[in-house]
Order: C-alpha cells, then structure tokens, then sequence
C-alpha cells in the first residue's frame, strides 16, 4: 500500500539518519559554541530539531554542516550559525511569548522558535514551500505553529501585536506595518540592505514612543520580496 511504503521510508530516513548523525549533529552544536553561542536551552533545541527533516533527502547528509543550503525556488535554509544568533538576540532580554517570523522557507526557523516561546506565526510568499513546510510541522507534531500564504509585508496584523518579529529574508528598508505589530519593548530582528551590497543584521526595537536601532553584523539572507508566488 501507497501510505504503508510511505511511512516504512521515512521511518527509515530518519533511523538511518539518526545513527549516522549523531557525531555530526554534536559538531554542529561544538561550532556554534566556539562561533560565540551561549544560549542553553537554544543550544539543547538545536541539538534536537532534525534539520535533515527540513530539506531534501537528497541533501540531508549534509544537513549539519553550517552552510546555508538549497530548499528549491532559488531559496535557501538560513546557515546554523544564522538562526542560533538571530534566536539568541530574539531572547536576551527574557522569555518571549508571541513570535512572528517572515519567510517560513522550509519551516526550520520556526520549529526552532516553537520550542523556545509560547507560539509562533509564520508567513511565506511561495506557496510550494508553504505546503512542505506545512507537512513537516504535521509530521514532527510541532503544534504551536500557525502558518499563512502572505506577502510578509503586511505583517499578520489579527494575531499581532508580537513580542518579537523575526524576518528571514533582505529588505532594503524596513516595512512599517511591521514595526507597527510589534508591542512596547518587543523587537525585531531583520537583515537589511540590498541584495547585492552588505546586508546587515539590525534589531529594532519598540519604544513608548518611537524606535531604537542596533546594527549587529553583516549577513547574507536572499532578497525580500513583495507580492506572491
Ligand atoms: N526561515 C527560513 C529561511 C528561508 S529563506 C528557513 O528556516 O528555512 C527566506 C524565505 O523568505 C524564502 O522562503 C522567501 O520566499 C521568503 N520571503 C521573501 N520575501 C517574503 C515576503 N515578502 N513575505 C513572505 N516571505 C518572504
């Protein structure tokens, strides 16, 4: 039977993998503590999510190495060293409750953050990768995670305002409706900048009235983008 095949393979990718893995997976999380990472219980989430899950069995052998790799529809998953250091500034100041990511891309991000705030929304512009992200969340039972096929730009002003906005992708200036979602003291966490000069990662965060900004590094993210696909 069709589903009968489908669960024996993909009980097998992940035995196979978990066996083989193990050393690698701890390299991973070895780097990104020699990278500066300092987080506990973000290092023990990274250690558990299995990143090989959120790309292409063809790929997923090289799921632990901290690169950015193709998720298909000229996007990427974002480099290790990436998420771990955009989700350790999203919690330095303290527990955080409602999270808004944008550019969902393979889902990897926001299973991250389900583990580590009370629930995450995420929005993403291309539908193909929406709907596998969507199956992998199901699959990995991860239920805190609330999904929507948007042009990010607009935020998800209904379940907003968020503690925390994190996007995954480049603008070349900030959109306001987002900033405009954030509560007094949340943050956001956005590389900006063009995709062909220094992006840089910038946090932002909300005032009593108005705004402050930190640059942090310079980063690499692909090109954010308005409308949908
Ligand atoms: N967080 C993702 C990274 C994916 S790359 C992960 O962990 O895999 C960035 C994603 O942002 C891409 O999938 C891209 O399609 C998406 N994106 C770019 N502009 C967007 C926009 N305006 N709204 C929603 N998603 C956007």
């Amino acid at each position: 039977m069709a589903g009968t095949n489908y669960v024996i393979a993909s009980a097998h990718q992940i035995a196979g993998i978990g066996f083989t893995s193990q050393r690698t997976r701890t390299r991973m999380i070895r780097r990104l503590i020699d990278r500066g990472i300092e987080n506990e219980a973000l290092l023990q989430v990274l250690a558990t999510v299995p990143r090989h899950m959120f790309v292409d069995e063809a790929i997923s052998t090289r799921a632990y190495e901290d690169v950015a790799l193709p998720i298909g529809e000229g996007q990427t998953i974002s480099q290790p060293y990436a998420v771990a250091r955009m989700t350790e500034i999203l919690l330095e100041e303290g527990p955080v409750q409602r999270v808004l990511e944008v550019g969902t891309g393979s889902g990897y991000q926001a299973a991250v953050l389900s583990q580590l705030v009370d629930v995450v929304f995420t929005v993403e512009r291309i539908r193909n990768l929406l709907d596998k992200a969507r199956s992998r969340f199901r699959a990995l039972q991860y239920r805190n995670i609330h999904t929507r096929y948007s042009d990010g730009s607009w935020g998800w002003a209904s379940h907003g305002p968020f503690d925390a906005i994190m996007v995954t992708a480049a603008p070349a200036k900030v959109p306001m409706p987002l900033l405009e979602q954030l509560t007094i003291g949340g943050r956001m966490i956005v590389p900006v900048g063009a995709q062909d000069g220094a992006q840089s990662l910038t946090i932002i965060t909300r005032t009593r009235d108005s705004f402050s900004v930190r640059e942090e590094s310079d980063v690499k993210f692909v090109p954010f983008l308005s409308g949908k696909s």
